[in-house]
Parts: C-alpha cells; sequence; structure tokens
C-alpha cells in the first residue's frame, strides 16, 4: 500500500499531493515539473491540524519490501510492509497499524511546533517481518529492502498520561521522565531529505521522459536514459533488445538489470561455475569459464517468487539476443527497483538456484559482492489477452503480477 505525502511546490508553493513512490513532483498550478531525489531516510509526520503546546513526536521505523526465507528445500518470498516504535516506551502502541494510509504524511522540518524523539533502535528489518523463524533467530530472513522511512506521531502530555493528539485519547500512563530521557532531534531539514531539480537531459537539454514512479527516465532526443545521483542525473549504460520482426510491433518493453559481479564468500569465481551450482552443466560454456558470473534481475517490482523465476530465465539465457542503443517507440516499462537493491537480490537468488542448498546457506550472510559492469536491458513484450509475452526466449508475465507490483 503505498501512502500520500503533502508538500508545496517548491515553485509557486501550492500543495501537491505525491505518492510516496512518485519521483517526478508535477504542480498543476504552475505546471512545474521536478525530479525528486531522496538522499537518506525520509522522515515524515502525521499531521495535527492544530497543534498545541507540548506536543511530542514519537519515531516509528517503517519497512516495506521482500523477505526471502531459505531452508534446504527451498527458497519462499513475501512482502513485508510494517511500522514498529522506534523507542522504549511501555504501553505505547508498538505499530501505527493502518494508520498512515488514512492520514496525510508531511516532510518533518524545523518549523513544525512539537518535539521530534530520535530513534532509539536503529531499524531491524527481521523484527519487522514478524515471522517466526526470524524472531527464533534459526534462519533471519534476507530482505530486499525497498523503502525505510521514519514516520512521527503526535502526542500530547497531560498530568501524567500520554494522549494521541490526532483522536485526542488517552493512549497509555506516562512514567516520570519517560519523554525527558530520549533525545530529540532539532534540527530535522527538509532539504536533507530529498532535494528537487530539473527534469532535463544533462546531455541535450531535451524534456525526459517517463512514469512518475520511473527511477530512470528517457531521453528521446539524444537516446540516453538517466537516474538521479545526489543532485543530478547520471547516465545509465542500457541495450534493448531487438525484436524478430521491426521494433514497434512489441506492446512494452520490460528494463531487467545486467549485473556482472564477483561474488565473495562462496566458491563462485566463473559465470561457468554459476552454472554448475544450479545443476545446469549442459548450458556451461567454455568462454564463461574465465567470465565473472554475470546475473540479470527484474528492474521493477513484482512478488518475490515471479522475481526469484525471471531472475533464473534472465540469468541462464542462452541466446545472445540482437541488442540495439536506439530506444524503441512503444513504451519503456518504468524502473522501479534500484540497481542495490537488486544487487541485494542476489543473495535469495543464489540459494534459489543451489543444487544442494546446504553448500550455500552457511555463507548467505557473509557472501558480498562486487560489481564490476551493470547496465540496463530492455526486452519487447507483446501482449496476448492478459498476458505480456516475450517469444524468443519463452517468458511471459501476466499484465495483473505487473498492476500487483506497482502497488509494492
Ligand atoms: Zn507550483
Ligand atoms: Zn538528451
Amino acid at each position: 500500500m503505498s501512502w500520500k505525502i503533502e508538500h508545496p511546490c517548491p515553485q509557486c508553493g501550492a500543495p501537491v499531493e505525491l505518492e510516496e513512490t512518485d519521483r517526478i513532483f508535477t504542480c498543476e498550478f504552475c505546471r512545474n515539473r521536478l525530479y525528486i531525489s531522496p538522499r537518506e531516510t525520509f522522515q515524515f509526520f502525521l499531521a495535527k491540524e492544530q497543534p498545541g503546546p507540548e506536543l511530542y513526536f514519537l519515531p516509528y521505523w517503517r519497512f516495506k519490501g521482500m523477505a526471502f526465507s531459505c531452508d534446504e528445500l527451498q527458497v519462499t518470498g513475501k512482502i513485508v510492509d510494517s511500522n514498529i516504535l522506534a523507542m522504549t516506551l511501555p504501553h505505547a502502541p508498538p505499530s501505527l497499524g493502518l494508520r498512515p494510509q488514512v492520514l496525510k504524511l508531511r516532510y518533518a522540518s524545523p518549523e513544525v511546533p512539537g518535539r521530534f524523539i530520535k530513534p532509539e533502535h536503529l531499524l531491524a528489518p527481521a523484527t519487522a517481518c514478524g515471522c517466526s523463524s526470524c524472531a527464533a533467530g534459526h534462519m533471519p530472513a534476507l530482505f530486499v529492502g525497498e523503502i525505510k522511512s521514519l514516520i512521527y506521531s503526535p502526542v500530547s502530555v497531560r498530568g501524567d498520561w500520554l494522549f494521541d493528539a490526532i483522536l485526542d485519547r488517552p493512549m497509555c500512563q506516562l512514567n516520570d521522565g519517560a519523554l525527558e530521557g530520549p533525545k530529540t532531534d532539532e534540527d530535522l531539514r527538509v532539504e536533507d531529505q530529498i532535494s528537487f531539480f530539473a527534469t532535463l537531459c544533462p546531455q541535450c537539454g531535451f524534456d525526459l521522459e517517463g512514469e512518475k514512479n520511473s527511477l530512470v527516465l528517457l531521453c528521446r532526443h539524444c537516446g540516453s536514459l538517466w537516474q538521479a545521483r545526489n543532485s543530478g542525473f547520471e547516465n545509465v549504460p542500457c541495450d534493448f533488445i531487438a525484436t524478430r520482426g521491426r521494433g514497434d510491433e512489441a506492446d512494452m518493453y520490460l528494463p531487467f538489470w545486467s549485473i556482472s559481479a564477483d561474488v565473495s564468500g562462496l566458491p563462485i569465481g566463473s559465470h561457468a561455475e554459476l552454472v554448475r551450482l544450479a545443476n545446469l552443466p549442459q548450458l556451461a560454456q567454455a568462454a564463461w569459464e574465465n567470465e565473472a558470473p554475470h546475473f540479470a534481475t527484474p528492474a521493477f517490482k513484482v512478488h518475490p517468487s515471479l522475481f526469484l523465476r525471471l531472475t533464473r530465465m534472465m540469468t541462464f539465457l542462452r541466446n545472445n539476443p540482437v541488442r540495439s542503443s536506439e530506444p524503441p517507440k512503444p513504451p519503456l516499462y518504468p524502473v522501479s527497483l534500484p540497481l542495490n537493491e537488486a544487487l541485494e537480490s542476489l543473495r535469495p537468488f543464489l540459494a534459489s538456484i543451489a543444487h544442494p542448498k546446504k553448500s550455500v546457506l552457511p555463507h548467505l550472510l557473509d557472501m558480498a559482492f562486487s560489481l564490476k559492469d551493470a547496465r540496463l536491458v530492455y526486452l519487447p513484450f507483446t501482449l496476448r489477452g492478459e498476458e505480456l509475452i516475450q517469444q524468443e526466449i519463452g517468458m511471459s508475465v501476466q499484465k495483473a503480477a505487473l498492476s500487483w507490483g506497482k502497488l509494492i
């Protein structure tokens, strides 16, 4: 479930409502169009219309992402979407529940009256996950986390009671000084959380195009792709796979991260060894003995089990389709999974392909990937009924799976 954030337009000040995953900010009043680049952790607060005195904001960590649990038989994935209190305050609600879906969020800033309490605990996704195997500490789940943020919820102190400042209802009894111990954050600045910049191609100055949630934007004029880095755009190397016929025959191009990386912590020194790990020796080609392992993961969000299936198909692709650097006319599906998360997903992927899994499980947590090369590869798909089909490699993705992925 995506949350709604309200933020004034940096140019005209009109209130603009954003989805949590939006990267393009469009003001309906002044037609300003900007790219939103998150800097660090987003810090939001639940707004109270009439802030009173003695207002405190309790910190809650919010985590949303894929969680994979691995055992000797299989790797299973699920979506985790939860929030937990980030401080010790007996009897306070341990979670905000569904409340942030109902109320609007705003970026926390020093102008907001009240005291923001700094989180005392680091975000521990294992706690957010809530599954029994994580809780028991047997085989902790692997997280491919996409969203980590802090949400502050307002409370007020009346006598020795803490009141929920939004509902104006008593929440819990307050021990003496319980809110005096924790440090408050005096210097929350919106500028540290987000920056805005024009959606113009750094190479030729043309307007960049892309859906509002896309992490990568396209310049049709010079055929280049761009992603945010610090306060500007950096070029993303990419290839477009050609269709057998004309490129225009495709209905949609889906993006994949093509990654070449050295793997440490596991005896996988070459791509051929990766193929043997998956027990597919018939695929191994002589040239792969000297190549770093290469992988290809979806660059968009889908259910974890489909994500692993597509990664497997793309990583062990046998044929080498024709590539072009010219962007095709059909729409490019938005990139919603950043490269660093794609790298993180290689851990559960390796566990999912390994035969036997015993050889990999003990190393899951200490394996590391050092990136040698990464680029986006766009594959053409044609729409048949409710399915998108990639004929050359025999891949199909349900339209519903993509729509569902947009909600993650
Ligand atoms: Zn505006
Ligand atoms: Zn350009």
